[in-house]
């Protein structure tokens, strides 16, 4: 049997002249923090012992598979510091575990047990803490890479699996908040998942592709490109987060909707799956169901739309204000009327964020460092 990845096995080294700065905040968006988690694979031996060492570049064989063939997967979380400033989160970190590894079949790569690289990350998040801000968090990226010479298309016998955080702007303020304008192409000519694709992993070959239409959409003045599949375009989700959607729908029923996980359209947010269970909570009715750009323009012409957000790591819960159809007119959804977000979001803003945070509560969906 192959090595596992062992936390007891962690060989820590550490930064000589750590950065210095009085408070995280000061420091540049993207900053990197002073170390990383390093653990590499071969697949003679398995997992080798994990590492912690001072950030450094990677030297990489110019045929190394990530190069080529792009066989990358990565992960997208965040550490949050409590307003006390003593306590460290992450929240439902077994999650990302099981996605990465998911999305790490998908592209070839080694499995690893989740379980034992949180624990690593832990001990890295702990070493680097000053890094998080208080009352904030940064954005923590796992990253698996195939390292080997790549000539000939198969399963790379040499991995990468690393850790490092950045510095991302603080959580969204809702006060002086502008609701996101979204931009959407005609799917007969963008598609960015299909039926039977891989849509459903966090592949980096799901994300380079459509950098050319988040340019786009950033030079007409929108934030983010809007997803549609198919003939009828169907709506899935952001370039960047899933999409919720409030409506009465044409029963005269209120409901909030959002795009299915079947068909592989869509990336299976865990922050998705937090607001729906709770939503359930709540005792919304919340159904999971495709929907096309015409529902929506139907429902906005008959005043039937009462809220839309995109909701994701990075993300959190922002309310959207305005969707671009590619044809016709633009879509406005009254999720922010004087000043105040609309009631779903708002819930969900104030009681995710309490959860992350754990300010007066420990709840069961965040990992305590
Ligand atoms: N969809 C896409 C395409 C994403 O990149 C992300 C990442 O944030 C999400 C959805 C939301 O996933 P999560 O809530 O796990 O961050």
């Amino acid at each position: 049997t192959l090595a596992e990845i062992d936390f007891s096995k962690l060989k820590i080294t550490k930064k000589i002249n750590p950065t210095k700065f009085n408070d995280p905040n000061e420091l540049p968006l993207g900053s990197i923090s002073d170390h990383m988690v390093v653990i590499d694979y071969d697949s003679d031996f398995g997992w080798h012992d994990p590492e912690i060492i001072p950030t450094e570049d990677f030297k990489l064989d110019p045929a190394a598979s990530v190069l080529h063939y792009a066989i990358e997967c990565f992960e997208g979380m965040k550490a949050y510091k409590s307003k006390d400033g003593k306590s460290i989160r992450t929240f439902r970190p077994t999650e990302n575990m099981n996605r990465l590894n998911n999305s790490s079949t998908r592209i070839a790569l080694p499995n690893f047990n989740g379980e034992e690289v949180i624990k690593i990350m832990d001990k890295w998040l702990e070493i680097d803490s000053k890094f998080i801000p208080i009352n904030g968090h940064v954005y923590v990226r796992p990253n698996h890479i195939g390292i080997n010479n790549c000539f000939g298309l198969k399963g790379p016998k040499r991995s990468r699996l690393y850790i490092i955080a950045a510095q991302s702007k603080s959580a969204l303020n809702y006060d002086n908040f502008t609701p996101l304008k979204l931009y959407s192409n005609d799917s007969k000519s963008h598609v960015r998942a299909w039926p039977g694709g891989f849509g459903n992993t966090k592949l980096g070959a799901n994300y380079g592709p459509t950098a050319v239409a988040e340019a786009t959409c950033i030079e007409k003045g929108f934030d983010l490109t809007l997803w549609l599949f198919g003939e009828n375009n169907i709506v899935t989700e952001t370039g960047g987060s899933n999409l919720f959607i409030s409506w009465i729908n044409d029963d005269g029923i209120k409901e909030v909707v959002t795009c299915p996980l079947s068909s592989n359209l869509i990336l299976p947010g865990i922050t998705r799956k937090s607001v729906i269970q709770l939503l359930n909570l709540k005792g919304e009715k919340i159904v999971e169901k495709e929907f096309t750009i015409d529902d929506l323009i139907k429902a906005s012409k008959e005043n039937r739309l009462l809220e839309a957000f995109a909701c994701g790591t990075y993300f959190f819960i922002s309310p959207i204000g305005l969707i671009r159809p590619p044809k016709g007119n633009d879509i406005k959804i009254p999720t922010k009327i004087n000043n105040q977000w609309g009631e779903i979001s708002k819930y969900l803003f104030d009681n995710l964020s309490e959860i992350m945070w754990g300010n007066t509560t420990n709840h069961e969906w965040c990992h305590k460092i």
